[in-house]
């Protein structure tokens, strides 16, 4: 058996996983689009099925699920609501650079939050002026005695204002470059946090984004994540275990159009037929599962890397292969959820069907998490070394 199939064990969580997001997550899709508000009943169906971060380990109170777990998850939340999926993904976007890198001391106090339920944590690398160029970014701490202090605005941070914890990216040795960049854990009730309005998007709408803004706000440095100048790194490094969780997302809106497509081809008839029996179609439903599948196999081997890597065993292509999945998988989910509003003709381009809201979700997991360029660049880079 191939070391990155999906066990028993992992079906059983898709099951489970499934019924939620179909029970209580895809009726309120469409809604959270519309009204653009975080689904906070959704948040709590996540945590009482306890799908919420199921990625935190056993010993801070979590489910200790594999990065193929985690994966499986997402797609199933994704298949119902992209905007729901970014809870657990963007909880361990948020939390993944403790487990990097943090003291037992701050992993003892932010993780177990987290996996009860109590708390969300965000990742707060971006600046208006530094979006795939990061390490130009501007926000400063400066060292004051035993604590830090700081200042600067971070643009575009997913579930911002919902989230109780923030794991920041802030220089502390300026003209250093990457190296002079540290990351710290900053609370939502740190005095001197702010944020800006909710983006107006143009899709994931249910999932706040937001600036963070950062005014003298003073932190004990204790909360650095790492040793000073490695926050860079951190972030980084966190990017190479998250990006399969985009690919995640991307998958499951992509199987929440294809699913959706396949009835809708069924039971539509024109010409005095079903239109499943006309061959142009069947062809595009027959192109669309098979990129599907190509990414979820790509993904999954992805997936099965970050664990090992996780796990004290340094894998030399997972740099590589989470910008692979990320990148296949995100593209594919533009063609497809594109494709299955093709298949409803007229109707695909009504808010009254899914597929357009899938459309206009799965756009942004070829931007978030480093632009499919970056993707690509990061990938030639690996080829070219
Ligand atoms: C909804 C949303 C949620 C987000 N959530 C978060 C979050 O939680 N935390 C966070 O830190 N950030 C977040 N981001 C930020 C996101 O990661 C950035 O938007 C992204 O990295 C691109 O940066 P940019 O928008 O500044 O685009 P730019 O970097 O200005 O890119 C503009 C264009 O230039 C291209 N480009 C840039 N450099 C190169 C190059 N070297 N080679 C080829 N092409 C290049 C890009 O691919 C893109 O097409 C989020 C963004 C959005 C829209």
């Amino acid at each position: 058996m191939s070391f990155y199939a999906p066990t028993e064990e992992h079906e059983m969580l898709r099951e489970t996983a499934r019924a939620v997001a179909d029970e209580k997550i895809a009726p309120r899709a469409a809604e959270t689009d519309e009204t653009e508000e975080f689904p906070s009943d959704v948040y709590k169906s996540l945590v009482a099925a306890d799908l919420h971060a199921v990625h935190v380990p056993e010993e801070y109170g979590g489910a200790g699920a594999d990065a193929l777990a985690t994966v499986i998850v997402i797609e199933e939340v994704a298949r119902a609501c992209a905007a729901s999926s970014l809870i657990p993904a963007v909880n361990k976007l948020g939390t993944v650079p403790l487990m990097l890198s943090a003291s037992e001391e701050l992993k003892q106090r932010y993780l177990p939050p987290v996996a009860r339920g109590e708390a969300m944590f965000s990742y707060a690398l971006s600046e208006a002026d530094a979006g795939s160029d990061a390490a130009a970014m501007k926000t400063r701490a400066e060292l004051d005695g035993d604590h830090y202090v700081l200042n600067g605005t971070k643009m575009w941070i997913t579930n911002a204002g919902v989230s109780d914890y923030y794991t920041v990216m802030a220089v502390t040795a300026p003209g250093e470059g990457a190296r002079g960049i540290s990351a710290f854990v900053v609370e939502k009730s740190d005095e001197g946090v702010s944020f800006g309005p909710k983006e107006k998007k143009l899709g994931i709408k249910g999932s706040p984004t937001r600036q963070v803004i950062l005014e003298n706000v003073r932190i004990p440095a204790t909360r650095m994540i790492g040793e000073p100048g490695t926050g860079f790194k951190t972030a980084l490094a966190t990017l190479d275990h998250t990006r399969i969780t985009i690919a995640a997302q991307a998958l499951g809106i992509a199987q929440g159009a294809l699913d959706y497509a396949l009835g809708y081809v069924k039971e539509r008839k024109q010409f005095g037929k079903p239109i499943a029996d006309f061959q142009g179609l069947q062809f595009m439903l027959a192109d669309m599962a098979m990129k599907l599948e190509a990414a979820r196999q790509l993904t999954y081997h992805a997936a099965a890397k970050s664990e090992l890597a996780m796990h004290g065993q340094p894998q030399k292509d997972l740099t590589f292969l989470s910008s692979a999945a990320k990148c296949a998988a995100s593209d594919a989910a533009m063609e497809i959820t594109t494709d299955a509003v093709q298949l409803l003709g007229g109707y695909g381009y009504t808010r009254e069907f899914p597929v357009e809201r899938m459309m206009r979700d799965a756009k942004i997991t070829q931007i978030y998490e480093g632009t499919n360029q970056i993707q690509r660049v990061v990938m030639a880079r690996q080829l070219l070394k």
